[in-house]
This record gives structure tokens, sequence and C-alpha cells, in this order.
């Protein structure tokens, strides 16, 4: 089973997930490490849990979930995996950082594109790909069944959901995928998003002002 480690990262306070298992074998996810010393911390975590990094996803390559990207790559050289119609967002990243004034370097290594309902393991532990475009078009989601949690990027918040005013958003959607794709999840299942505390598949269906079904 898969361990979660979060941390908050870069001045749009976003949360970057560490999965880790038995044998010390771990996956990134949205390395939104954007300051020398973010990076840092990352880096020193892994070193002093004695980590190996095998994975580098992202749910969506809006720039705050895509800062660290290249330093991962150039670090353990690990691809980056994403839905190939995110491939539009992260070359779009650069120039949102020259507007929001957070200029920095884009990953360019190879990319490997992720497929919905794939599976992808980290030794025996799996993690499923959701497809949950809406606040991004080409956004997954990451559940983990047997440790009853979905990394849930910027689509559904604690009390909140993902904005849909960017390039490619579409509120309808976005609302879709949360209904199809996330509260077809185990009420218990542990919803870990891309930015605030976490929360629960079932008190969001409760208490969700967007979204909820009661
Ligand atoms: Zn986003
Ligand atoms: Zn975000």
């Amino acid at each position: 089973m898969l361990t979660v480690r979060a941390f908050t990262f870069n001045p749009v306070e976003e949360n970057t997930y560490v999965l880790y298992n038995e044998n010390n074998r771990c996956c990134i996810i949205d390395p939104g490490c954007y300051f020398p010393e973010e990076r840092d911390e990352l880096k020193t975590f892994l070193e002093e849990e004695s980590l190996s990094p095998i994975l580098l996803l992202n749910t969506h390559c809006h720039l705050d979930h895509v800062f660290g990207n290249k330093f991962i790559y150039d670090t353990w050289k690990l691809p980056l995996h994403l839905h190939e119609k995110e491939k539009s967002m992260l070359d779009l990243a650069p120039a949102s950082g020259q507007m929001w004034q957070l200029p920095f370097d884009n990953y360019e290594g190879p990319l490997v594109y992720l497929k919905p309902g794939e599976k992808i393991k980290i030794d025996d532990d799996e993690l499923e790909i959701r497809f949950t475009p809406g606040h991004s078009p080409g956004h997954v989601c990451f559940y983990h069944e047997a440790g009853g949690f979905v990394i849930s990027g910027d689509v559904l918040f604690n009390g909140s959901i993902g904005r849909t005013d960017l390039p490619g958003g579409n509120y309808d959607v976005l609302i879709n995928s949360i209904q199809t794709q996330l509260f077809t999840l185990p009420d218990e299942t542990k919803v870990y998003p891309g930015h605030g505390p976490m929360t629960t598949i079932g008190f969001e269906k409760m208490n969700n002002p967007f979204v909820k079904l009661y």
C-alpha cells in the first residue's frame, strides 16, 4: 500500500505529493517546487527516508503544478507522464510564468502519455488513471483503490471545485467529471487535492456547494 506525503510549494500554494511503498520506491506527482529551498526540502525528504523516485506524474500542466518537472528530470532522469491533451498546457506554462512574474525553465525531456483507465504500477501498487477534464483539457486523477485515496489535482477541493475560466476549461465538463469519475468512488475515499486540505468523497457529496448530491 502507498503512503502519502504532501508538500505545499510556490506562491500559488500548490500541493506536491510523494507516494511511497514498503520497498522505499516512490512516485512524485505535480512537483510545484519553485524556489531552490523548496527543491532542497523535497530532495532532503527523499534522502532522509531513503526513497528512490521511479515515476514523475502530472495531473495537469498549469504552471503551479509543473515548476519542478525539470528539476526532477535533471536529478533522477524520470520522464514526465501526462495526458496527451495536456501537452499544449505544458507548452503554455512558461508564458504564464512570465505573466505571473514566476519565470522558470520548462521540462523538455521525453513525454509518456497516460491513457484513461490505465493502471500504472509502483511495484505491486496500482494507480488507476481517471480522465477528469473541465479545469484543463487533459486533467487526470490518480486513484489508489487499495489505499482508499485519490489524488484529485485541481478538479475537486475541500468545499470547492477547480476554476473553469482558463484555456480549455468548461464548467459542465468539470461537473460531469466529478460526478462520473470521483463521486462514483466509495464515500470513505480520501481526496488529496492540488490546493488546500484533504477531504473525502462522502464529505464533498454532502457539503460541496458546487456539486452536492443531497
Ligand atoms: Zn490548475
Ligand atoms: Zn493548481
